[in-house]
């Protein structure tokens, strides 16, 4: 694009991005070599998949109408969501799970979205689930039929197509490739763009087991049906959404002092733990090149 274009991609994200070859004992013992596909350097306000979800859904934002969209108290989409709006010039709103935050001290996260000048409107946990525009806003005038709406985690059709050029970027380089599953666009997206023989595992962070018919579904409004070669492994959440066993906590920061890689705990550290559990068990066949998606980074090292 020329550099006077609109759209995201005038923020010159960095795609594609980095495969690194890291040398890891527990991989290498059993022939099996690792690779980190580094997501995480796309784009510094937007990193990962948020990237990958949200350029396709702001192509038509750019043009300067408004952007609504959904999330918890600490979450990545929000944030990125937040600075693309000050980046490229867009007013954004966030409806905020959690009515009991209203009128509290904004959280780090929910700080830097502020700062980014998104709008946030607190909602508890029933409105929330309904996901729908909080009738308050439409009074206001606020949001109207011009409103670009972007659902939780940004995982719409628009993103799911976004995502799948992580799956192509991978062709010929990884025979499997393991992902962080939150709402299931990214797999479902990575999955179908990933040529005939390449696999993906899916590591879901959140409890439950809902995510196999979430990531299908997906895949069905976004292709029509099932696509690509993956499943998931449900053993590590660690006991849920944002929750961080000791066994976790230990096995990242070694990953960090091992191979000097920050590790975001909620996500990229359960499937990493999840990758190199299954190389210990001697899953993964000799010879096989197993990428792991950094699919975001802590936040503190923004
Ligand atoms: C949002 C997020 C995910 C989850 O992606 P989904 O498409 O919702 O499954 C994974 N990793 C990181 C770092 C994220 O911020």
């Amino acid at each position: 694009m020329s550099p006077g274009a609109p759209g995201p991609d005038r923020l010159q994200p960095a795609l594609p991005s980095p495969l690194q070859p890291v040398d890891d004992a527990r991989f290498t013992r059993h022939g099996v070599q690792l690779l980190l596909k580094r997501d995480d350097l796309i784009h510094p306000d937007l990193p990962g998949n948020k990237w990958r979800k949200l350029a396709p859904n702001l192509a038509a934002a750019a043009a300067g109408r408004t952007v609504l969209t959904f999330g918890g108290a600490y979450s990545n989409h929000l944030r990125a969501t937040a600075a693309a709006g000050r980046l490229l010039g867009f007013p954004t709103i966030g409806v905020v799970r959690g009515d009991e935050l209203a009128g509290r001290p904004l959280n780090p996260s929910l700080a830097r979205c502020a700062a980014d000048g998104m709008r946030l409107y607190f909602v508890d946990r029933r409105a929330y689930r309904a996901k729908t525009i909080p009738a308050g806003l439409t009074g206001d005038g606020l949001v109207d039929d011009e409103t670009c709406v972007i659902p939780e985690g940004g995982s719409n059709t628009a993103a799911v197509h976004g995502c799948a050029a992580l799956g192509r970027e991978l062709h010929g380089l990884a025979d499997t490739i393991g992902v962080a599953v939150g709402t299931g666009g990214t797999l479902a997206g990575l999955a179908a763009g990933l040529a005939p023989g390449q696999r993906v595992i899916g590591f879901p962070v959140v409890r439950g087991g809902f995510l196999g018919d979430d990531v299908l579904a997906l895949q069905q409004a976004t292709f029509g049906s099932r696509a690509g070669d993956w499943r998931l492994d449900d053993r590590f959440h660690c006991g849920g959404y944002a929750r961080v066993s000791p066994a976790l906590e230990s096995f990242a920061a070694d990953f960090e002092d091992q191979h000097g890689l920050p590790v975001e705990r909620l996500y990229v550290a359960k499937m990493l733990f999840g990758l190199t559990t299954l190389a210990t068990e001697g899953r993964f066949p000799p010879g096989t090149r197993v990428a792991a998606v950094v699919t975001g980074q802590p936040v503190s090292s923004r």
